[in-house]
C-alpha cells in the first residue's frame, strides 16, 4: 500500500505535522525509529523517579500555539511549571505532550529509516532497519538536520544546491544530561538554576515540577564540556557533573547517577521560516531547525507544513 505522506520522526515537530495533515484526510503514517514517541520532549524513569531528560519546559508565545497549549492542558497532558506563568510542562513528565498527540495516529515506533530513495516514477521508497520497503507519495522528514540530510544521501538524492546549501548550515550542540535520584529533599530552587560558570548550564529538581515523590535531579551540562567529554566514559562525565552540582544537592547522598547523551540538542543558526518544501520531490522539511529552535518553534514549523501539504492534497489516494 502506498501512503499519501510518510512523516520521519515522531517528535512534536513530526506529530504536529501528522495532526494536521490527519484532520485532513490524509493517508499518512509517522515513522519512529525509538521505542516511544517524543524525541528530545523525553522522559525517563528510574525505579519511582521520573526525569525529564531532554527538554524542560516549553514557551507558548505565540498565539497559534498557546491555543494548542491549552487544548494540551484542557486534556490534562499540560501544566504550569509550578509557581511561572510563561513555562509549560507535560503532565507527570514531557512525554505526556507528544503521547496525546500520537493518539488516533498510524505511528510506527522502532522503524529506523535508513535510506529515502526517490523514484523515478515520482514517490518516494523507504529503507526500514528489519522491515519492508514502504512507499508513499510525499515524504516529510523532522529528524535534526544532519541526520535528515542523511537519509537523503543514503538514498541517492540531490537537492537543489541552494537548498541543499541552507539546510546544511544549522548544525547542532551535544548535550549530556545527568540524572541524579538523592536520599532526601536536594537544595535546588523551584524554578531551577541556571549556573553562569562552571560545566553545567541547567538544574532542575524533577520532583518539585511535581513529576515524582523521590527527589530526581535532572543536570545538563554546557555545550562545551558536552563536546570535550562526549565519549568519555559514563563514570567520569558523572563524577564532574555530579561534583560541579554539590551547591545544589543539598548535602544528600547520590543514590543513583545515570548519563544520558544527547548528540543533536539545540540547533545553531537555524532558519527564519517555518519549513522547508521542495516541490520537484515533494519533500520537506520541519522541526527546530527552523524558526529559532526549541518546542514551541518545533511544533509551530511542523503545524505550518502540515497545512502547506493539506492545502495541495488534491491526489486521491493511490495503491500500488
Ligand atoms: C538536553 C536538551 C534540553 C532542551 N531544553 C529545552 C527547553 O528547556 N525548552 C525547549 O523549548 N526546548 C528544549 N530543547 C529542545 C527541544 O527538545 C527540541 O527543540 C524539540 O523537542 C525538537 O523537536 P523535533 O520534533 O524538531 O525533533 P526531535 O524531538 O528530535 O524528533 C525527531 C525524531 O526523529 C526520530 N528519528 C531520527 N532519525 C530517524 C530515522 N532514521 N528513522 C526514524 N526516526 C528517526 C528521532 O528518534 C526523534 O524522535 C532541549 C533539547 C535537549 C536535547
Amino acid at each position: 500500500m502506498k501512503r499519501n505522506i510518510a512523516i520521519i520522526g515522531a517528535g512534536v515537530a513530526g506529530l504536529s505535522a501528522a495532526s494536521v495533515l490527519q484532520a485532513s484526510g490524509a493517508r499518512l503514517v509517522v515513522l519512529e525509529k525509538s521505542r516511544g514517541v517524543g524525541g528530545r520532549m523525553a522522559t525517563k524513569r528510574v525505579g519511582e523517579a521520573v526525569f525529564d531528560t531532554g527538554a524542560q519546559f516549553f514557551t507558548a508565545r505565540e498565539d497559534g500555539f498557546a491555543s494548542e497549549v491549552q487544548r494540551w492542558a484542557d486534556a490534562g497532558k499540560a501544566d504550569r511549571w509550578p509557581g511561572s506563568e510563561h513555562r509549560w510542562i507535560g503532565r507527570g513528565g514531557m512525554t505526556a505532550v507528544p503521547k496525546l498527540l500520537a493518539e488516533g495516529i498510524d505511528v510506527e515506533r522502532e522503524r529506523k529509516v535508513t535510506a529515502a530513495r526517490h523514484h523515478p516514477s515520482g514517490y518516494w521508497e523507504l529503507d526500514i532497519e528489519n522491515a519492508e520497503i514502504l512507499r508513499a507519495e510525499r515524504l516529510v522528514l523532522t529528524a535534526p538536520m544532519p541526520q535528515a540530510l542523511a537519509l537523503l544521501e543514503a538514498g541517492g538524492v540531490r537537492l537543489p544546491d541552494a537548498i541543499a546549501a541552507e539546510l546544511r548550515s544549522v548544525t547542532y550542540r551535544p548535550c549530556l544530561a545527568a540524572l541524579l535520584v538523592l536520599d532526601g529533599p536536594s537544595a535546588v530552587p523551584q524554578e531551577g538554576v541556571a549556573p553562569s560558570e562552571g560545566p553545567l548550564r541547567w538544574v532542575a529538581d524533577n520532583s518539585q515540577k511535581g513529576l515524582c515523590r523521590p527527589t530526581a535531579v535532572t543536570l545538563h551540562a554546557t555545550p562545551e564540556f558536552s563536546a570535550r567529554e562526549y565519549g568519555r566514559p559514563e563514570s567520569e562525565v558523572l563524577e564532574q557533573m555530579i561534583a560541579a552540582a554539590q551547591a545544589w544537592l543539598g548535602g544528600r547522598i547520590v543514590s543513583s547517577a545515570t548519563l544520558h547523551r544527547w548528540r543533536y540538542s539545540e540547533p545553531v543558526g537555524s532558519l527564519p521560516k517555518a519549513f522547508s518544501w521542495v516541490p520537484e520531490l515533494s519533500l520537506g522539511f520541519a522541526g527546530d531547525a527552523f524558526l529559532g529552535g526549541r518546542v514551541e518553534a518545533a511544533a509551530l514549523s511542523g503545524i505550518a507544513l502540515g497545512h502547506h501539504i493539506a492545502s495541495q492534497l488534491i491526489a486521491a489516494p493511490v495503491d500500488l
